[in-house]
């Protein structure tokens, strides 16, 4: 088997937590070891689907590229840019419109959730977030997407994108599958339990940052909600529990199943207290190397720069060869 070309975006919108950390990133610094190229792009394109201010956009770009850094991401085994600085993303998006169906986006669980949202605008781009997405991925002929839970559908609709322009224009575009990961793959908002956590739609007690000091995610964790039981253990009707279960098995590296019975008689408010401990030693050599990383600029945007390059020299020749089959410019 050869290896995979792994592909993921991921958004500089606010600030990174605790899911993004287990769903996604946590997957990206395993898929640089694999992936033959690894491909991970900060995707600002996608955040000015909803509201936002300019000048914070390009700082938490500055803060997203350090933490991805700080987790292990090595620019020596991967290539990691930002989306804007490679313009075939744009170009290929409106491309691959022509063989987006219009149903399919209006089918799409993101757009109806993040619409509802909105105060202001529900922008054509929130509308049209997944075939760039479809785009970024498929610029590349990713064989591999690791994302969370939430991602499934939009990797699929890249996939029936790519197989209805191969379809109509001839074998050209690759049918990525997702990856995505067995425990941890929908992390839940501490105080909503029922709800992804989630950057956009953030409450503040609910969501531990990737950035958080430790007191704060121990008061976060320490206030989780719960339920009226008395078991650790998972379960449909325990939604809290299941979820800080699988936030301490992903930070101790062990099963949900021993967690349950390393916890066995144990009460919530001991448990609780073990997976903000769990939590708070995961996420600290994070905020460390993050310390040291966040404030040199020049030296981020050299490694965007470069990043940007290499993501530029495969998504060309990709875009040349989907020009070319639909019949775009001189043959
Ligand atoms: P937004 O709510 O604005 O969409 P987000 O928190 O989903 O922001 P993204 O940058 O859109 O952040 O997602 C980056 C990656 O993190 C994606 O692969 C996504 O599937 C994953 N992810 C997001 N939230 C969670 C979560 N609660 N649990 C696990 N993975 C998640
Ligand atoms: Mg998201």
């Amino acid at each position: 088997m050869s290896a995979p070309i792994v592909f993921s975006g991921i958004q500089p919108t606010g600030r990174k937590h605790l899911g993004n950390y287990i769903g996604a990133i946590r997957q990206y610094v395993e898929g640089q070891e694999r992936g033959e190229p690894a491909i991970f792009c900060i995707v600002d394109l996608h955040a000015i689907s909803v509201a936002y201010d300019p000048a914070e956009l390009r700082e938490r770009l500055y803060d997203t590229t350090a933490i991805l850094l700080a987790a292990g991401l090595d620019p020596a085994r991967c290539i990691l840019f930002r989306q804007s600085d490679v313009r075939e993303h744009t170009e290929l998006t409106w491309l691959l419109s022509a063989v987006t169906s219009h149903g399919d986006l209006n089918r799409m669980h993101q757009f109806k959730d993040k619409s509802t949202q909105q105060r202001e605008l529900v922008s054509a781009a929130l509308f049209f977030y997944p075939v760039l997405m479809a785009a970024d991925v498929l610029a590349y002929r990713a064989t591999e997407v690791p994302v969370g839970d939430d991602q499934r559908q939009h990797v699929e609709l890249m996939r029936e994108i790519a197989r209805r322009f191969n379809e109509r224009f001839g074998e050209t575009l690759v049918e990525p599958e997702h990856r995505i990961p067995a425990i941890g793959a929908r992390i839940m908002d501490l105080q909503e339990p029922e709800r992804k956590m989630s950057t956009t739609a953030a409450s503040e007690a609910g969501t531990v940052y990737v950035l958080d000091e430790p007191e704060a995610i121990r008061r976060k964790l320490g206030s989780a909600v719960t339920d009226s039981g008395r078991e650790v253990r998972r379960g449909e009707d325990k939604a809290g529990i299941t979820n800080l279960i699988d936030v301490y098995a992903v930070a101790r590296g062990v099963d949900p199943g021993e967690v349950e019975r390393e916890f066995e008689g144990a009460g919530y408010g001991d448990f609780k207290q073990a997976v903000a401990e769990a939590t708070v030693d995961f996420l600290a050599p994070v905020r460390q190397r993050y310390a040291e990383l966040r404030p040199d600029e020049a030296a981020l945007e050299a490694t965007l720069a470069a990043g940007a390059e290499k993501a530029h020299a495969i998504a060309a020749g990709t875009l040349t060869e989907v020009r070319d089959r639909m019949g775009i410019g001189p043959a």
